[in-house]
């Protein structure tokens, strides 16, 4: 199972790692940030991430880290 986790102070809302995402797992929050735009967020956790890392390629602001977690029996 992969946990996206996104920076969401760092996040400038541009999108890309939205309209990268393979299995469109990522969408903007209601809540702005402190920058004033509303930041990307992952949707869930057991929603089939494939931990393909191409939202954490695509952001330019180096937001979005991936973390492999083992599932639990
Ligand atoms: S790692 Fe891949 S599948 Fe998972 S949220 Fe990012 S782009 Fe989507
Ligand atoms: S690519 Fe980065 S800066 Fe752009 S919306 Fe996604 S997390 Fe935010």
């Amino acid at each position: 199972m992969f946990i996206v986790k996104i920076n969401r102070e760092r996040c400038k809302s541009c999108e890309l790692c939205i309209e990268h995402c393979p299995r469109d797992l990522l969408e903007l929050d209601d809540n702005l940030n402190a920058r004033g735009v509303r930041p990307a967020v992952f949707r869930g956790e057991s929603n089939g991430c494939i931990g393909c890392i191409n939202c954490a390629l695509m952001c330019p602001d180096a937001a979005i880290e991936i973390e492999e977690q083992q599932d639990e029996e």
